[in-house]
């Protein structure tokens, strides 16, 4: 079962590894968008990390919505408001229960996850995203490790990809041949949580 604690220590794994990754991900950015991806990622983890700490949460499902909450406040760009809805969305699914199975978390992620679409319009092989979260939420059914393989898998099919959603879709065939960055970020939030010790 997994418990608020559990959670949190999720959102903080996520926030040293967006430090970690912060340059990539606004290179990766700076090739199909705007350069500003890690930095976006990298405030809104840090307010999240800092607003849990402050007034831990008791409930999976609060941890979440919090986490969400600081993502949509502090975050400017269009990831902001797409993991802000995310994580509030999972959080809100996940009701107020103090544990939850990983079944609970799977079928909770993949309403996030739908929630994500419904907000930006996009769909699988838009280059988005989506392209890491949609088979990491399908694979979370199995197992952490699948979701982690699936998400990184995910991200790294979105090289071949012509953008349909977001900045990169202004390149329009230029966005083919670079990994999405907002991919490539959901499969670090994925490969955190399969790395948070129950
Ligand atoms: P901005 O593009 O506003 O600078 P970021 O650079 O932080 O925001 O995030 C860009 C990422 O957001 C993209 O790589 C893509 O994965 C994701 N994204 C953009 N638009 C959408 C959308 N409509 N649906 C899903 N994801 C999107
Ligand atoms: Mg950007
Ligand atoms: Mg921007």
């Amino acid at each position: 079962m997994l418990d608020a604690d559990f959670f949190h220590r999720w959102m903080t794994r996520t926030a040293a590894s967006v430090d970690r990754e912060a340059a990539h991900l606004t290179e990766l950015d700076s090739a199909i968008g705007d350069a500003d991806h890690g930095s976006n990622l990298q405030r809104g983890f840090t307010a999240v990390s800092a607003a849990l700490d402050k007034e831990p949460p008791q409930t999976p499902g609060a941890v979440l919505m919090l986490a969400g909450r600081q993502l949509i406040s502090t975050v400017g760009g269009a990831s902001g408001p797409l993991y802000g809805t995310l994580l509030r969305r999972t959080g809100k699914e996940l009701g107020d229960a103090p544990t939850v199975t990983v079944e609970e978390l799977a079928r909770a992620l993949g309403a996030g996850v739908a929630a994500v679409a419904q907000l930006g319009g996009a769909q699988a092989g838009d280059k988005t995203m989506l392209d890491a979260l949609l088979p990491a939420a399908e694979a979370l059914g199995t197992s952490f490790e699948a979701a982690r393989d699936a998400a990184r898998a995910g991200a790294l099919a979105t090289v071949p990809m012509q953008a349909r959603k977001g900045r990169a879709s202004y390149l329009g065939e230029r966005s083919i041949g670079h990994q999405d960055p907002g991919a490539t970020s959901a499969a670090l939030l994925i490969a955190a949580l399969a790395a948070t010790d129950g």
